[in-house]
């Protein structure tokens, strides 16, 4: 398990992280969602001990990484997958590695096929890698003591489609056996594929939290009948707010804040015929999600 509590760090008057917490579970993978500069990378780096933070605490299995005896076998870490010895060998690479964590060379080969290089692959040196081989190589290395933790920044980077539910399958293997996966993103429908759980940030601040089962399940319904005026006010004088939020086709889609099946009671009882009645899934997330995005934009405008 992860626990992030108070965290914060400045450069001189920005504060890049603020006042951040968050757990990370153990049989879960934790998806930390932001825009680009929200300040996922500044966090992780703290949690490893790359950073030095002003203020608050990261532990990995309730101790600090710097107390961590042998860190790699208790924590993989993959932070920026171009930060490798470009004439090395993927191979080379990963039998370092082995051998400062004290493991056996079999341990290579597993992991290389575990990530699927191929022995050519592998024989090759780094510089020539495509950015989804070195992310490969990346959790290769992450994965090779065996931690129970993993912490992953923008894992999916370059990755194409097949790889990207490659990594989804392997990280949801990993966690169904009990390890903790928190992994960072800037794509809002990238991590919402391999995530269990959510930690959205912006602008230094966690702004939601939860499972993502429950932050899809904010948005509501979306609803669409041809006869507008009568579900509107047949839903709200069953105390609810529908929202108009489009229109095809001569039917129109209102967004209720409640559950399809209380919205369904109330066009039947109302004897409204719907042409679509639907969970808005994630619905409310990508537009806190897009709002996020174009103040961070607007920043970098200015
Ligand atoms: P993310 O990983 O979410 O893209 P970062 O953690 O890399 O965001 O960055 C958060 C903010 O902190 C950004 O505005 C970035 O420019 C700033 N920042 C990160 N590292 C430094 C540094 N060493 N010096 C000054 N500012 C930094």
């Amino acid at each position: 398990m992860i626990q992030v509590e108070n965290l914060t760090k400045k450069y001189g008057a920005f504060t890049a992280v603020d006042d951040v917490s968050f757990t990370a579970r153990s049989g879960r993978v934790t998806g930390f969602l932001g825009p680009n500069g929200a300040g996922k990378s500044t966090t992780m780096r703290i949690m490893v001990g790359l950073t030095p933070t002003d203020s608050g605490t990261a532990t990995i299995a309730g101790r600090s990484f710097a107390d961590l005896p042998n860190p790699g076998l208790e924590v993989g870490v993959l932070l920026d997958a171009s930060a490798q010895h470009a004439g090395r060998t993927g191979r080379e690479i990963l039998t370092v590695a082995a051998l400062t964590m004290g493991l056996p060379k079999r341990r290579v080969d597993e992991m290389l096929d575990r990530v699927s290089l191929t022995p050519t692959e592998a024989g090759r040196r780094v510089r020539n890698y495509s950015l989804g081989m070195r992310q490969r190589l990346g959790i290769a290395t992450a994965l090779l003591g065996d931690p129970e933790v993993l912490i992953l920044d923008e894992p999916a980077n370059g990755l194409d489609p097949a790889g990207i539910r490659w990594m989804r399958d392997l990280l949801r293997g990993y966690a169904d056996q009990g390890g903790t996966v928190l992994l960072s993103s800037h794509l809002l429908h990238e991590i919402e594929v391999i995530a269990d759980d959510l930690v959205v940030i912006g602008q230094g601040r966690i702004v939601a939290d939860g499972t993502k089962a429950e932050l899809l399940a904010s948005a509501g319904t979306l609803v669409r009948t041809r006869v507008v005026d009568d579900l509107a006010t047949a839903l709200t004088a069953s105390g609810l707010n529908p929202v108009l939020s489009g229109a095809t086709g001569g039917s129109d889609v209102l967004r209720v804040d409640a559950d399809p099946e209380v919205v369904g009671k109330v066009a039947h009882e109302a004897g409204i015929p719907l042409v679509e009645l639907r969970a808005a899934d994630g619905a409310g997330l990508e537009e806190m999600f897009l709002e996020l995005t174009s103040d961070t934009q607007r920043e970098g405008n200015s």
